[in-house]
């Protein structure tokens, strides 16, 4: 490590579209760069692999999640040192990770000898948090909780809560859905320090193979980089990916939460980069605020700062699927949809549409969509006004 250098960070440029012999290549000289996989893994090891599935993928190589060749060029490496790699990951709240795991080609790989797991099958473990900002405990499946090393495989994505979505971030998916939706709800950012505080990752693969820009982290576009990036220091490596993705450090709070609570180095300067530079791999990635998915006239959509993943996703889907039949799309002309305990947005009642348990039942009005998350279906039932399929729920079953 160069001098007054506290965290080193390895970018590696590999070849369009590359198979998987290239991303064997790039994923172990990004690794090797910052220390090798043995200074971190040693035989007899149960070394969870945590990639990012959040949801199952509309399109595999559309860039929200993780496909298999970086896991499985992780998991070789593994392999090699006597140690047992498991791939395991958990979506978000009510998405079933098994049809993720087999969306995004995961399942597959079972036949091939490799391990991949629901963490949702898995007991709960207590992670007590005693100088937690938001929790004093944590619930994380047992097996996060007692693999002797994870290493955590983010993408390298937008996201509509936290411009950013990286090593931090992808580490939800060890928690399970009480504690993703106690976060949501009481504060995600430094929610995810907290476990962070606890349950590091001991080094971080990033597949920035293919990204994702505008809708993310699931509702973007596909954007080719053909990177790979390593560091045992998530909060340089966060910092590093934005950076890459065109965002300063200071955009992406989450990074700069953990940098101030003493996690990790977010400072560019004192970053050691190996590899490529920062400069010669970079490219802009378009914000989530630029995405013209929500293009409207006169629709708006408004949601709390503690609106997880769950109705964020539910809502766009919904709102993805009206817009491919023309004649549906004008259900969303002049309408206001809200998720979580914001201000109620002024407007026609008759026009509004409150989405999500999360609204506090005084501001539900007329038009309320339950769930937790609520169905795709169900939103775009009630934004039709098929009231008569008992889509939308009187006031007495809004608790
Ligand atoms: S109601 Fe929506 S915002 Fe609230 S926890 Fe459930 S999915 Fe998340």
């Amino acid at each position: 490590m160069a001098a007054g250098k506290s965290s080193t960070v390895s970018i590696v440029k590999t070849e369009s579209s590359p198979d998987q012999g290239a991303v064997n290549t790039a994923v172990r000289e990004a690794i090797d760069m910052v220390g090798g996989l043995g200074s971190v893994v040693k035989a007899g090891d149960k070394v969870l692999i945590k990639p990012n599935l959040c949801a199952p993928p509309a399109h595999v190589s559309h860039g929200a999640v993780n496909e298999p060749p970086v896991c499985i060029a992780i998991a070789d490496m593994v392999k090699e040192l006597g140690a047992h790699p498991i791939i395991g990951e958990s979506s978000g709240i009510g998405i079933d990770t098994d049809e993720a795991i087999e969306g995004a080609g995961f399942a597959a790989l079972r036949e091939k000898g490799y391990e991949v797991v629901n963490l949702k099958n898995y007991p709960d473990f207590k992670v007590p948090c005693p100088d937690g900002k938001v929790v004093k405990e944590l619930m994380v499946y047992e097996l996060a909780a007692q693999a002797d090393v994870i290493i955590d495989v983010p993408k390298m994505k937008t996201h509509d809560n936290s411009e950013v979505t990286c090593a931090i971030k992808n580490m939800k998916g060890i928690i399970n859905d009480t504690y993703k939706r106690k976060l949501h709800q009481e504060g995600l950012f430094e929610g995810l320090i907290d476990l962070m505080s606890k349950c590091p990752a001991h080094l971080v693969v990033v597949d920035g193979i293919v990204g994702m820009e505008g809708m993310g982290p699931v509702f973007g576009e596909a954007v080719e980089m053909n990177l790979i990036l390593a560091g045992k220091d998530m909060v340089a490596v966060d910092a590093v990916v934005g950076k890459t993705m065109g965002f300063e450090p200071e955009e992406v709070l989450i990074t700069m939460y953990a940098a101030e609570r003493g996690l990790g180095e977010a400072d560019l300067d004192k970053i050691e980069i190996v590899g490529q530079s920062i400069d010669s791999v970079a490219r802009r990635f378009k914000r989530v605020s630029e995405s013209q998915a929500l293009d409207i006239e006169g629709f708006n959509l408004v949601h709390w700062e503690g609106t997880c993943t769950g109705c964020r996703n539910a809502v766009m889907s919904s709102i993805f699927d009206l817009k491919r039949t023309p004649k549906e799309m004008d259900c969303l002309k002049n309408r206001t949809i809200f998720t979580g305990d914001i201000d109620i947005p002024e407007t026609d009642p008759n026009d509004l549409f409150a989405v999500g348990i999360c609204v506090p039942v005084e501001k539900r009005g007329e038009k309320f969509v339950p769930g937790c998350p609520p169905n795709n279906a169900t939103i775009r039932a009630a934004l039709k006004g098929e009231e008569e399929k008992g889509l939308l729920i009187s006031m007495d079953d809004k608790k």
